[in-house]
């Protein structure tokens, strides 16, 4: 998942043609000043920052200026800020508007439905998240015409537009539909879609772009905002590794066990952290350097849930204790393993070389890290 920042996904925008308001990133203050004074932003203006949490607008990473002078302090103040932990490097500075109304407007890779789907409202402006379910319109599209017609008259109607917007709405939608297939996209959020005058302009943009067509865009390769260092470092590996926030630490191969696996300890009380798919491997060093990566993220306990197959017990299991072998003194945690499958007997014999029990229960082993986790004894 690459997800880009705002002023990025404003570029994606402008390719395709979605009216955008006039603007240019900055990373400096001075810089924010000379945009002002250059013409390049006309005054009055938004200064953004550019990171990629929302809720910008409350949270006082947008403000407004009405001189080159206010739009140096502006940037000045927003690039000092650390927003929900993101340092902010960089601020879009953009002309304001006159708003009429605040709209919703989105193309979203539905999963379950196994569709791109539309999704309006006129409640824009708020989380969507937050709107009542009754103010939003979802709209399937079917991936080989787009939108029919009568489906953009009912985002129309959905939007509540009429005149000039009304008109306004079926170029921008194929624009946003168009970008949507070519880029890759999973997501394409315009929030607000600001009602200007007898137009729309996109005022916000939200674009994620699918990782796995990456080898189709090289242009995006750089931009890895949203990894950790730590996710940085297993993706070169080709590691699939995830840091959540909580402090069990999760190997386990394949991605439905993995995810089952952290439903598992989820459900008893658990709050996964780190988690690592080693995947279909026969290469022990290759299970080592996970579990050394794993140890750097510093777990309270780390749950080993592997069910053997093309990856063999024995091979996690010689991959671990090797690994165990280098994490230093002070930085070994416990580790609760079940390993079940090809070469079970061989894997378990390891580890209890080892000092490592294997519990093939399912739920006694997850339970016994949920207790560890949490500074109990199993
Ligand atoms: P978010 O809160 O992180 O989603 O940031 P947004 O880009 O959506 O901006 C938050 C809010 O700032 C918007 O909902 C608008 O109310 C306001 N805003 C942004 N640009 C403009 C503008 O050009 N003119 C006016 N009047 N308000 C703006
Ligand atoms: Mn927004």
């Amino acid at each position: 998942m690459v997800k880009l920042a705002e002023w990025r996904g404003k570029e994606v925008f402008r390719k395709y043609g979605v009216p955008l308001p006039r603007g240019h990133v900055a990373r400096s203050a001075e810089e924010a000043e000379s945009l002002v004074r250059a013409g390049t932003v006309p005054l009055p203006c938004v200064v953004k920052a550019q990171v990629l949490a929302g809720g910008r607008g409350k949270g006082g990473a947008v403000r407004f200026a009405n001189t080159p002078e206010e739009a140096r302090a502006a940037a000045g103040a927003i690039l000092g800020l650390e927003f929900k932990g993101e340092k902010v490097r960089e601020v879009l500075l953009e002309e304001k508007l006159a708003i009429g109304q605040e709209l919703y407007l989105s193309i979203a890779l539905d999963r379950a439905l196994r569709l791109p789907v539309l999704i309006v409202s006129a409640q824009g402006g708020v989380e969507i998240e937050s709107v009542d379910d009754a103010q939003i319109v979802r709209v399937p599209i079917h991936p080989f015409p787009g939108l029919a017609a009568y489906e953009q008259r009912r985002a129309v109607e959905a939007l509540g537009l009429s005149g000039g917007p009304a008109k306004a709405l079926p170029s921008l939608l194929a624009a946003l539909w168009k970008a949507f297939n070519v880029e890759d996209a999973e997501l394409l959020e315009i929030n607000p879609l600001a009602v200007v005058g007898e137009g729309l302009v996109a005022l916000d943009a939200k674009v994620i772009i699918e990782d796995d067509a990456g080898f189709r865009h090289p242009e995006y390769a750089e931009i890895r905002d949203d990894r950790t260092p730590l996710e940085e470092i297993a993706r070169e590996k080709e590691i699939a590794f995830v840091q959540l926030d909580g402090n069990i630490g999760v190997i386990a191969n394949g991605a439905g066990l993995t995810m089952a696996t952290l439903d598992v300890l989820q459900e008893l009380g658990g709050r996964p952290g780190v988690f690592l798919d080693l995947g279909g491997t026969d290469d022990p060093k290759k299970v080592t350097e996970a579990f050394l990566l794993m140890a750097q993220a510093a777990p309270k306990v780390v749950f080993l849930n592997i069910f053997g197959g093309v990856t063999r017990c024995d091979t996690v299991a010689t991959g671990l204790v090797e690994a165990m072998k280098q994490v230093p003194e002070g930085q070994r945690f416990p580790i609760v393993a079940r390993i079940r499958g090809n070469n079970e007997a061989e894997g378990t014999a390891i580890l209890r070389a080892a000092g490592i029990t294997s519990v093939p229960q399912l739920k006694d082993s997850a339970q016994a890290a949920v207790t560890i986790s949490q500074g109990g004894r199993p």
